[in-house]
């Protein structure tokens, strides 16, 4: 836990942050900023800096954040009609909050034809 750190707030709870879901490696909340209808960002509970800090033992839990993107993706029914999984690394990759996070992103109207 760092001190200061927004993230590491909201995963331990220390905030009013509406968690759509929680297990013991990470937490899911929606952006307060959102660029899209569906904009939701999947947060590992231990502070890691960015895609830069992560070390061979972290796969799994890489592993962990994308697969639960993808079920995240599935509940806000936005599976079938297409989403992003992004991570934004450092500040020239538009990184804001430095404490890892990938964003799922979606839910844009359909074009028909
Ligand atoms: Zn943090």
């Amino acid at each position: 836990m760092e001190t200061g750190c927004i993230f590491c707030d909201i995963a331990h709870e220390k905030t009013s942050t509406e968690l759509l879901y929680k297990n013991q490696h990470l937490v899911v909340f929606k952006d307060i900023k959102p660029h899209a209808p569906v904009h939701i960002l999947i947060v590992p509970k231990r502070h890691i800096r960015s895609v830069n800090d992560l070390t061979e033992a972290d796969q799994p839990l890489v592993s962990e954040l994308i697969m639960t993107a993808r079920d995240m993706a599935r509940q806000a029914g936005i599976h079938e009609s297409g989403y992003k999984l992004v991570f934004n690394v450092e500040h020239g990759g538009g990184q804001m909050i430095f404490h890892l996070h990938l964003h799922l992103i979606g839910g844009w109207v359909q074009q028909q034809g």
